[in-house]
């Protein structure tokens, strides 16, 4: 019996020509006719999650703010604001265009502008948020960035390091966050002209203000002007988040000089007398442009929101509240060896102690607790099921050096 000659229903090519041909039903499929599926298949699904990743499901403000109760502890009225300008934003992203009433309303985008003390959680926010609503997210610092001409990066590498957070999608990047930090540092300082660095700041602030508010910029892939063959990426800013946050040290008396209008204390609108300490919570655009940022640039972050200094109630809560926090991270890695860890509430007492004079913030925590935590971990096999962590292994470390160096770098 003559043998039948078989194809690919495909592509047409004959057993022979394929080098696999495999069977169906009704008919056959050759090895690069599969693998052309494959790839249509790939670039099909990468396309959907795209799309939706496109329309963010963007819940209430109250929910935004719920979530960050979670990692964060305190700073209310920065996670208060931080929750309506997001919401706001990203719902605006995905509405369709309104007809009647408001058609012609364009909302305006409201970066936000978080004052702080170093440490209390103004990257911790802005990177809760993003991580949250699953959009790109970079962290730019603003004392490396130049005016174009002069020795640094250009403004324009901001967006090359969120385009590479994307993975270079564009369209994604297009819709990410950006937290600006130390933007303080880029405060006017007065004429000091210098011909290889922008030291007044003055020059990066207006190299700032179209990306803040909205234009198509060319971004070199790669960022830098170390690659000059590179071809740039076209990325229009218009829709991104930008955050920028800085400690602004000393501007309590900005705030006190314009409050001060009564000659005998400080007092607010309602006349009530105002603590000192609790300054930062009044602050508003006009402190901070006496503080040296200009006014172009304050127009383009609307929003100005501040951060408590944190109390040792807070730097208590933070070492174990948060979802991820520190303690959990140890007790989680003594776990992968199989030790229960455990913590004299001592420890705790003297960690928030200590942290509080390094004046670190809750970065302090850290600081001293991995130094604690390497001592201890260096014998980690030799360690009990059970193991604590007593105020005798935290007085070995305070007289230390180690302790000393990080107290006089403080
Ligand atoms: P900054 O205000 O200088 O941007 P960060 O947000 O980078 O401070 O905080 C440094 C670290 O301290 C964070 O990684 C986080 O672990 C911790 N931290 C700071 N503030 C808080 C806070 N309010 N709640 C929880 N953790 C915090």
């Amino acid at each position: 019996m003559k043998k039948e000659k078989r194809n690919c229903s495909f592509c047409g090519r004959t057993e022979q020509e394929a080098g696999i041909l495999i069977a169906g039903l009704h008919g056959h499929i050759c090895d690069v006719c599969v693998m052309q599926a494959k790839d249509i298949v790939t670039q099909e699904a990468t396309y959907s999650s795209d799309q939706k990743q496109g329309f963010l499901e963007v819940e209430s403000p109250r929910e935004i703010k719920k979530h960050l109760d979670d990692y964060v502890i305190g700073q209310d009225q920065a996670k208060k604001v931080l929750s309506v300008a997001v919401y706001n934003h990203y719902k605006r992203l995905g509405q369709p265009k309104l007809s009647g009433q408001f058609e012609d309303v364009e909302i305006e985008k409201s970066n936000i502008l978080m004052v702080g003390e170093t440490g209390t959680g103004k990257t911790l926010l802005a990177k809760t948020i993003a991580k949250k609503l699953n959009v790109p997210f970079a962290i730019v610092d603003a004392t490396v960035l130049t005016e174009a001409g002069y020795v640094g990066e250009d403004v324009e590498g901001i967006l090359t390091k969120l385009l590479q957070a994307a993975d270079y999608n564009v369209e994604q990047a297009q819709r990410g966050i950006i937290f600006i930090d130390e933007i303080d540092k880029i405060a006017r300082k007065g004429d000091n002209p210098s011909i290889t660095r922008d030291v007044s700041g003055e020059g990066v602030q207006q190299a700032l203000l179209k990306i803040l508010e909205g234009t198509v910029v060319n971004v070199p892939p790669q960022g830098g002007r170390k690659h000059p063959d590179q071809k740039y990426i076209q990325v229009d800013t218009k829709d991104i988040l930008f955050i920028a946050g800085g400690a602004f040290a000393g501007i309590e008396k900005n705030i006190a000089n314009r409050l001060n209008t009564n000659a005998i204390g400080f007092k607010n609108e309602n006349n009530e007398k105002i603590n000192e300490d609790g300054l930062l919570q009044y602050v508003n655009a006009m402190d901070l442009r006496s503080f040296g940022l200009i006014p172009e640039l304050l127009g383009r972050l609307p929003l100005v929101t501040h951060l408590d200094p944190l109390t040792k109630e807070a730097l208590r809560a933070i070492l174990t509240q948060p979802k991820n926090s520190l303690i959990k991270q140890y007790e989680k890695l003594f776990s992968i060896d199989g030790i229960e860890l455990k913590i004299d509430e001592e420890v705790y007492a003297l960690l928030v102690d200590k942290t509080m004079e390094l004046k670190l913030g809750a970065r302090g925590l850290r600081a001293l607790a991995e130094k604690i935590f390497t001592e201890v971990m260096f014998d980690i096999d030799q360690l009990p099921q059970q193991f604590t962590i007593t105020k005798q292994h935290f007085e070995k470390f305070l007289n230390n050096k180690e302790f000393q160096d990080i107290k006089r770098a403080s």
